[in-house]
């Protein structure tokens, strides 16, 4: 059965087919559907433009538990979600294409992103996230409540390490490394210009150390652990980018104060002020 968008009323099914019309939608009928790892890892590395790499993550389904999952829960949807349209699809990177800073988060939220099909967004993890780079100037708005919201970041951009919502929040580390091609095709095509990586999290991390070091990079020996603020230098070829951690902005960490809205700020002045 078709539901209203919340924002602009159009009907959609829930998943979301490709190309009819959601807002923000990357894809088209005709984009390739990676069914396989190494079909993910043929079509990353073969692509040529960002928006390529955006519409091939929104129609991948290479993971079979995460597909079945992301799909299941498009259907059964929460009961206050229960007369919106959900996404039920990957979350593609979102923000600046010539970002300076790149966050890096863990996976799409069932009812967040999952629903709204864009990343951090339509949960309170997102309204902490974009909370705060509105505040340090690298968002044009503060709320993030679906992907007609009018939100636009500034020489910012968000991606996940894996880019299915994942049962009880908890990808496996396969599934981390059959997406991992495409965080690599994002870096490549994006990353040219980023000084700063924030990883929400000790897998997105794990995930940004992963990436530099299949980009040629080096992280040094041994591998700098994850911590709230912790920096790391990175060597990659002809520059430098810091690594810099932050708590993740779950609510198991912002509803017991492990991580308040201050410090998240304290990390994005950091990030801003490496990127300047
Ligand atoms: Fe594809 Fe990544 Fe989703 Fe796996 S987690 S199905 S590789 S988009």
């Amino acid at each position: 059965m078709k539901l209203p968008h919340p924002r602009t009323g159009g009907p959609f099914d829930s998943p979301v087919l490709p190309g009819s019309g959601w807002p923000g939608e990357p894809a088209t009928r005709r984009t390739p559907v990676a069914q396989t790892p190494a079909q993910v890892s043929t079509m990353a590395t073969g692509a040529r433009t960002v928006e390529q790499v955006d519409a091939g993550v929104s129609v991948c389904r290479a993971c079979p538990r995460l597909v079945q999952w992301r799909e299941e829960v498009a259907v059964v949807k929460r009961k206050s979600f229960s007369g919106q349209p959900y996404w039920g699809r990957p979350a593609p990177g979102f923000g600046s294409t010539r970002p300076r800073v790149l966050v890096v988060g863990l996976a799409p939220a069932a009812h967040g992103a999952n629903r709204t099909g864009r990343v951090f967004t339509g949960d309170r993890s997102g309204d902490f996230l974009f909370g705060a780079l509105y505040r340090i100037g690298l968002a044009n708005q503060a709320t993030c409540t679906d992907s007609a919201d009018g939100l636009v970041l500034n020489a910012v951009r968000v991606a996940a390490a894996v880019r299915c919502a994942p049962p009880g929040n908890a990808p496996t580390p396969a599934e981390r490394g059959n997406c991992a091609p495409w965080l690599d095709a994002e870096w490549r095509l994006t990353g040219t210009d980023v000084r700063v990586i924030v990883a929400l999290g000790g897998f997105a991390w794990q995930a940004a150390l992963s990436m530099i070091r299949r980009a040629g990079g080096s992280v040094g020996t041994p591998a700098p652990k994850f911590g709230h603020g912790t920096i790391a230098t990175l060597e990659i070829p002809g520059r430098s980018v810091q690594l810099l951690g932050c708590y993740h902005p779950s609510q198991q960490n912002t509803f017991t104060g492990r991580l308040t809205p201050a410090m998240m700020d304290d990390v994005f002045a950091t990030a801003v002020a490496i990127s300047a």
